[in-house]
C-alpha cells in the first residue's frame, strides 16, 4: 500500500496534514467504520477521497449537494483520479463515461445523490460493481431532529447491510444528540470510531519574529532553554550542519538531521533524539515523521514553512505529553520570495499554484497578525471561541498605528484595476514606476497612480501582507492570485472603519521624494 503522505503531496499536491486528517485517514484506510466531526473548512473531503485511493474497490460517497459533488468530481479528475457522479444533473456523455470506467474496473470514487438509493437498481448496480468503502459527507442530513433531515438519508444503513463495507461518515455538526442519532442510523450493530477533537493545543505557546539576525535569535531562544529536548527547523540542509554547529559551540548537544544523508546514520540521529533528554535536532522537514517524543518542549523555526499547514504539522511535534512547550517561527523577506518561487517555479497546474500562494498568505497573515494568534491559526482551521493567553501577542500586544489611510490607497489600486492583479503590480501603480505593464494596461492614467510614495516596496508588501492578514483581500485563486476585497473591507472604504497596522514590520525609514523618477 502507497504510504498517505505519499499519495497527499503527489495526488492532492499538499504538503502536511491538517488537524485531524492524518489519523482519520489512517482509521478509514486500514477499513474501520468511522465517524468523524470537523468544522466546515477543516478538509474532510480528503478524509475519504485519499483512502479512496488505498484501499481495493470503489468508494461510493453519497453528499446531498450536487453542485458539490460536481466540483469534487471535476477536481479529482484534474489530478488524475478516476472519479464520477451519478446525479440528475448528468448528461446522457457523463453517465456513459461514469458506466464506461466502472466496467472497466477503474473508477475509484462515485459520487451518488441520496435520492438514487431510493431506487432498486441503484442498488443491485452497487452489488455488482465491487464497492470497497461508502462515504457519507453530512452525515447530520440523518437526522430527524436536525435542520438538514433527507429522508433518503435513511437507506444507507440499508445499503451498508447489503454491500457489508465500511463507513465513514462525516459531519460538522457536533452536538451529542444528533452524533448518537448518526451512529444509531448509519452504523447499527458496529458502532463507530469517533473522532472528535477539537484542533488547539493549549500546552503549546506559540511565537513569532520577524528575521533580524536569525542566527542569533536562534542561539539565544536555545540558551533560555538548555538542557531540554527540541526541534529547529531549517530551510536548507546545509543550514542544518552549520545551525548545529553553533549550537554545539555553544554548549549545547545537537545534531544535524536531513534527507542527504545516509540512512543509517539518520536512524541514529533519530534513535539518539527519542532515547536522550535534552537533545537539539536541527533538521530539513524530513524529520519529524517517525519521530513519537512526547516530551519535546520547544520547536523552532529558522526558516518559515511551506504553509500554514506545515506550520501547524511541525509546531504539533512539541509537547504531546501535555506539559508545557515552546515554539517559535522566525519570517523574512527572503523566506517569502523563496516560497513564492518554490510555489512558481515547482511542477503543479496553475490552479493548484493558486491555492499554494493562498496558503502561503495564510501563514503570513498569522505572522503579522495584530491580535492573538491561537485565535487566527485556529479560525484558519474553522474553529471558532478560542481562549489562549498562550501567545507572544497575548503576552505582549505590539505597537500599533491608524493605518487606514494606506490600506485605502491600496484598495483603491485594486478596485480601480477590476480586481485582477496581484501585489507586484498594485505596489508599482501606488509607488508610480512606468512598467511596460503598468503602460500597456494605461494605470499610469489613474489617480492611484503615484499615490504612495510615502512608503517603499516592502513596507507596501508588509501593508498588503497585513490587509491579508486582517482578510481584508484575498488572493483569488481563479485568478491567479489577484487580490480581491472583501466584504469587511467596505466599511473601511467607506470611512466608516479604521485599520490598526503593527509598527514593527512597517519601520517607516525611507520616505522617497514625491517627485517622479
Ligand atoms: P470541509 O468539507 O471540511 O468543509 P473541504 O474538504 O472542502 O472542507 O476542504 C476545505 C479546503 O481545505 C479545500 O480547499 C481543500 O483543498 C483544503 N485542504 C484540505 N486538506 C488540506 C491539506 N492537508 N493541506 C492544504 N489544504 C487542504
Ligand atoms: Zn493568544
Amino acid at each position: 500500500m502507497r504510504a498517505a503522505s505519499t499519495v497527499l503531496s503527489e495526488v492532492f499536491g499538499f504538503d502536511a496534514f491538517r488537524p485531524g486528517q492524518e489519523d482519520i485517514v489512517t482509521s478509514v484506510a486500514s477499513g474501520e467504520n468511522v465517524l468523524a466531526i470537523m468544522p466546515t473548512g477543516g478538509g474532510k473531503s480528503l478524509c475519504y477521497q485519499l483512502p479512496a485511493l488505498l484501499r481495493e474497490g470503489v468508494t461510493v460517497v453519497i453528499s446531498p449537494l450536487i453542485a458539490l459533488m460536481r466540483d469534487q468530481v471535476r477536481a479529482l479528475r484534474a489530478a488524475g483520479v478516476e472519479a464520477g457522479a451519478l446525479t440528475s444533473g448528468n448528461t446522457d456523455e457523463e453517465t456513459a463515461q461514469v458506466w464506461e470506467a466502472i466496467e472497466a474496473g477503474r473508477l475509484k470514487l462515485l459520487y451518488i445523490a441520496p435520492e438514487r438509493l431510493a431506487s432498486g437498481a441503484a442498488l443491485g448496480m452497487l452489488r455488482q460493481i465491487g464497492v470497497g468503502l461508502i462515504a457519507v459527507d453530512e452525515a447530520h442530513c440523518v437526522s430527524q431532529w436536525g435542520h438538514d433531515f433527507r429522508p433518503d438519508y435513511l437507506r444507507i444503513g440499508e445499503l451498508q447491510r447489503a454491500l457489508d463495507v465500511p463507513i465513514a461518515a462525516f459531519t460538522a455538526t457536533a452536538d451529542a444528540e444528533t452524533r448518537e442519532e448518526i451512529i444509531g442510523r448509519l452504523f447499527g450493530a458496529q458502532p463507530p470510531k469517533v473522532f472528535l477533537h477539537g484542533f488547539d493545543r493549549p500546552n503549546l505557546h506559540l511565537a513569532f519574529a520577524a528575521k533580524d539576525n536569525p542566527r542569533k535569535q536562534i542561539l539565544q531562544f536555545a540558551a533560555a532553554r538548555k538542557g531540554q529536548s527540541g526541534i529547529v527547523y531549517c530551510g536548507t540542509r546545509a543550514k542544518t550542519e552549520s545551525l548545529a554547529k553553533a549550537l554545539r559551540d555553544e554548549g549545547h548537544q545537537a545534531l544535524h538531521y536531513h534527507g542527504g544523508m545516509d540512512p543509517q546514520e539518520r536512524r541514529e540521529t533519530e534513535a539518539s533524539f527519542q532515547r536522550e533528554d535534552g537533545l537539539i535536532v536541527v533538521a530539513t522537514v524530513a524529520f519529524g515523521m517517525g519521530v513519537d517524543k512526547p516530551d519535546i518542549r520547544w520547536v523552532a523555526h529558522a526558516d518559515l514553512p511551506k504553509s500554514i499547514e506545515a506550520y501547524y504539522q511541525e509546531i504539533g511535534r512539541a509537547g504531546r505529553d501535555g506539559a508545557p512547550a515552546e515554539t517559535f517561527t522566525l519570517f523574512g523577506p527572503d523566506d517569502i520570495r523563496l516560497r513564492r518561487s518554490q510555489i512558481d517555479e515547482g511542477l503543479a497546474p496553475p490552479e493548484r499554484r493558486a491555492a499554494d500562494h493562498a496558503r502561503l498568505n495564510a501563514l503570513l497573515g498569522l505572522a503579522e497578525a495584530l491580535k492573538c494568534r491561537r485565535t487566527q491559526l485556529l479560525a484558519y482551521f474553522g474553529e471558532e471561541d478560542v481562549t489562549c493567553g498562550k501567545c507572544d501577542l497575548c503576552d505582549t500586544p505590539p505597537e500599533v498605528f491608524d493605518g487606514t489611510e494606506a490600506v485605502r490607497k491600496a484598495l483603491s489600486a485594486i478596485l480601480r484595476t477590476g480586481e485582477w492583479f496581484g501585489t507586484g503590480h498594485l505596489i508599482d501603480i501606488l509607488l508610480g514606476n512606468e512598467t511596460d505593464k503598468v503602460r500597456e494596461r494605461g494605470h499610469d492614467a489613474l489617480p492611484t497612480f503615484g499615490v504612495g510614495r510615502e512608503y517603499d516596496k516592502r513596507q507596501w508588501q508588509a501593508v498588503f501582507r497585513q490587509m491579508m492578514g486582517h482578510d481584508l483581500v484575498r488572493p483569488n485563486p481563479e485568478r491567479h492570485g489577484a487580490l480581491t476585497m472583501t466584504e469587511r473591507a467596505r466599511p473601511v472604504l467607506r470611512d466608516e472603519e479604521r485599520v490598526e497596522l503593527r509598527r514593527d514590520t512597517i519601520r517607516i525609514t525611507s520616505r522617497r521624494p514625491a517627485a517622479k523618477t
